[in-house]
This record gives structure tokens, sequence and C-alpha cells, in this order.
């Protein structure tokens, strides 16, 4: 049975790489009928941030990435809140001390402090490990009474892994495929700290054991961590899950991993939903508020990094839970694409139900205190929709369905109001006083049929007209928008607009 997590550490808000990874991991439980968990790794209270995890999870909702284990939703693996989980990593690195592979470290910070500014001075960096520990202040070199001793004196220690020397490791990455990595180069990592909660590798990999994961699937930042945990699994003499490490995102310009700072630099959100820091109060932008619909966002985060093979480019999240494969992500960088983000969006606004669009339509429209029939705003939202990415600009698009302009486009005018348009514009005004069928069909007929008689350029009329009607020389079919607003406000802008 196919298990896999999302385990991020709440130490501010989900970047929109963390939404891939979630997504991710979601589309491959979803595929294979398995189960998604999420997991809170909040072990390191140091870089604790209050409303983190209340944030990834109203992103997660917002996006559609439902889990099935997690915080709020317990399964049989239960708590899935590393904090509350401590006795359970105490028990398992005790596990790995008496079995040889892990050992208590009493190097002071000043010590180890020394050794670093020594080993400076040669020119080298030091690293705590094979080559070096057997001269270092650990229990490696202690009987089991002086160890007792300096544990009851409570002096501060850490607990380290012990790796193996020589030894040639074999990893292996869905994704990336093999790699060898010589344990010569790896240092012994933390695996508990001098605070008593375990770091993240210990917890990880404990969890990532007890709440039998098959698949690990995480950021490529990952990478470099992957020995010690594949080396942690063997010490505990455990089944090693299938890792997947994935493309980083890089910035729109390729140059660089896209980070969390970058949304107020580069003027597009970086994260899903608005993010107010609890320290300092600022607000950075999320795709939510900025009037982005959630399917854009998975959509887009989707094929950032995979693709089905084919070039098909919209994919609801149904679709690519079905079409999703590990072997098809790619091994490179991907770079963000804001245009592109808006091409999808155009897209899915198109998609939404008219009646939705409406309803959030009906508020813009009620702080200007215009309030019309539902059915005459649902007439306008489909003829304008078409040239909106988002609802947000469904007022520009459609605001003489509305209300007269109150000025005319200067530029607009220049062009469309000749000398003689005045003259036109009272005969076309005497026309349509006439007209005792308003619809669009009707006028637009009649009107048309008046030019002809009249033997004038079309533009002589349509020009001016437009230009009473909306303001400037934009906006859809004028004969719609003369029949929606009606013939007394046709005449009364045309009126307006001689003056
Ligand atoms: N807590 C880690 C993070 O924040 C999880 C890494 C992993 O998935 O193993 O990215």
């Amino acid at each position: 049975n196919v298990r896999v997590r999302f385990a991020p550490s709440p130490t501010g808000p989900l970047h929109i790489g963390g939404v891939r990874t979630a997504l991710y991991n979601y589309l491959f439980a979803k595929k294979h009928g398995g189960d998604f968990l999420l997991r809170i790794e909040d072990t390191d209270q140091n870089r604790f941030v209050e409303g983190a995890e209340q944030y990834i999870k109203e992103s997660l909702d917002w996006c559609g990435i439902s889990y099935d284990e997690g915080p709020e939703k317990p399964g049989d693996c239960g708590p899935y809140r590393q904090s509350e989980r401590k006795a359970i990593y105490e028990e398992y690195v005790d596990k790995l001390i008496d079995n040889g592979r892990a050992y208590y470290a009493f190097d002071t910070e000043d010590e180890l402090d020394a050794k670093r500014k020594e080993a400076e001075k040669e020119g080298t960096k030091f690293s705590y490990g094979p080559k070096n520990r057997d001269s270092l202040n650990n229990s490696l070199h202690l009987s089991s009474e002086e160890l007792k001793e300096k544990l009851e004196k409570k002096e501060d220690y850490v607990i380290r892994f012990k790796t193996e020397a020589h030894k040639t490791l074999e990893l292996h990455d869905e994704i990336r495929g093999y790699i060898e990595v010589d344990t010569e180069v790896l240092d012994d990592k933390i695996l508990f700290k001098s605070d008593g909660m375990p770091t993240y590798h210990l917890a990880n990999i404990v969890d990532d054991h007890l709440m039998r994961i098959t698949h690990v699937i995480r950021g490529e930042e990952w990478l470099p961590s992957l020995p010690l945990h594949v080396s942690l699994y063997e010490a505990f003499g455990w089944d090693v899950p299938k890792f997947a490490h994935l493309p980083l995102i890089l910035k729109p310009s390729g140059k660089g991993k896209l980070s969390k700072r970058d949304g107020d630099q580069l003027g597009f959100p970086v994260f899903p939903i608005e993010w107010k820091d609890p320290e300092t109060g600022n607000v950075s932008a999320g795709y939510r508020e900025e009037g982005y619909l959630p399917e854009t966002l998975t959509n887009m985060l989707a094929l950032l990094g995979w693709n089905d093979g084919t070039d098909q480019e919209f994919f609801s999240i149904e679709e690519m839970t079905q079409k999703f494969e590990l072997t098809r992500v790619h091994k490179s960088g991907a770079k963000f694409d804001p245009e592109k983000t808006e091409w999808f969006q155009h897209h899915y606004l198109q998609e939404r139900p008219v009646e939705e669009l409406v309803n959030q339509f009906l508020p813009i429209l009620a702080q200007k205190e215009i309030y019309p029939e539902k059915d005459y705003v649902e007439e306008v939202v489909k003829t304008i929709r078409e040239r909106a990415t988002f609802v947000s600009e469904f007022w520009d698009l459609s605001f003489f369905y509305f209300e007269a302009p109150k000025e005319f486009d200067e530029k607009s005018a220049k062009k469309a109001w000749k000398k003689d348009s005045q003259v036109w514009m009272r005969a076309l005004i005497a026309k349509l006083k006439g007209l005792e069928d308003f619809s669009q069909t009707n006028v637009q007929a009649e009107v048309k049929d008046w030019i002809n008689t009249q033997e004038l350029g079309f533009g002589k009329i349509m020009q001016p007209l437009r230009l009473s009607l909306v303001g400037a020389m934009r906006g859809p079919d004028v004969f719609h928008i003369a029949a929606s607003i009606g013939k007394d406000q046709t005449i009364s802008r045309l009126n307006f607009a001689i003056e």
C-alpha cells in the first residue's frame, strides 16, 4: 500500500515550491490508491513561527490538496506533530546507542570553535567524523563507568550518528537514478540536540518508518541528506523507502532558485495565500488574494517539473491524478513563468460557472452602490468574461453597462469625433427615437440600414456612437451595449456627448 507524506516545518509560510511537493505527493498517492499524510516537523524550537502550521493547512485546503492523515485527521500512526512525539525519538536513539551506531559527544562549543579555527589555519574545514572522532571529547573512548559518571553529573551532550568508515553507499533516486557516495565525505551528524530535542534527521527517519512511508518525495535540497538517511535506516535494520527528489523551481530568469523573498522583488506572489509575518507585521501577497483560482495554481505547479509526455497543458486535479508518474518528473530545474500562470488563470476563469462569477462581481458593484438585477449582471459577465483574467477586471471591462462614462478618453475622442460628428449623432438620435423594438438585432439592423441609405461610411456613425456610450474606443459589440442600457440611456449618452 503506497503511503507518502508532506512534512513541512512550520518556520514560516509555505512557498509555492512546498505546495508543488505536497501536490506531487498527493497525486502519487491518489494515482496508486494510497494514503497521503501531513506531518508537522516542529522539532526546531528556535525556528518555530506562530501561525505557520495553520497557514500550511489553509493553503493545502484552498489548493484542494487533501490529506488522509494529519494533525486534525488522526490515523493509526499519530500524533502527526513531531513536538508531541519526543518520547518516541528518545526510545529510538537509545537503540542506536545500544547497538553502537550512535554516541554521546561532550565537546563544548568553545572546544569545537577552537578545532574549527585550527582547521581554518591549515586551510581545511573541520568536520566531526570517522577521521577525527577518536581524538574528540565523546563516549567512543570512555568506559561505561566514565560515561555513567558524566551523565549523572549532567554534563551537556549531544548524540551523534556514527558514520561507518570506508564504505561506498549505493543510493537510488526514482528521478535521478543511482548515486554512489563514499562515507569518507560524511560527518557524524547530530541526532539529538542539547535541548533534548531530536534533530530533523532522526525524527524524520523514525517517523517515516513508524508511519509506514513507502515513498519519500521531497525537494532537491534534501538530496545531500540522502546518504545519512539511508545509513540511518540501515543502522536501525529497517527497510529503506523509495526516494524521489524534485527539481528546483528557478526564478523566471533561470538564474538561481526561486526564494521566499523573490515575491516582493519580482512582482508576483510566491505564496499560495497571503502571509502576515507575526513579528514584523509585513504582508506578502498570495495567489488567492490576488484573485487566482486554485486550479490555476495546481495546474501551473504540476507542469513545473512534470508533463504527461504529450503537448497537453490543461489538467484538472483528477486528470493529473490519473496521469502522474514519478518517472516523468524532470531532473533539471524548472523556470517559474508568471505570464504562463496568467494564461492558465485566463483559461480557468472561463471554465467557472457564470453564476459564481456573478456572485463575486455583485459585491464589487454594491461597493459602488450599483444594485442591478442578477440576470442583467449575468448577461454582462457572459459578454465580457472572455477578455478577463481576473474578476477584479470585470468593472473596468463593463462599467458602461451600469453607468454613463464620466469622461472621454482623449486619444479616442480625437480619432472618433470628427467635425461633422455632432450633426450625424443628432440624426442618429432621431432615428433611434423612432425605434419601437430596441433589441440588439433590431437596433443593429435598423442602424445599418439607415447608414446604407444615407450612403455614409460605417465608421462615421459607429465610432462616435461607441465613444458616446463607452467613453473610449473599446468594449463589446456597441449594439449589445445600446440594447442592454436601453433606449433612453443610449439617447441620453449621445446627447451628453454632443454637448
Ligand atoms: N521538514 C522538512 C522540510 O521542511 C522535510 C523534508 C523531507 O520531506 O524529508 O522540508
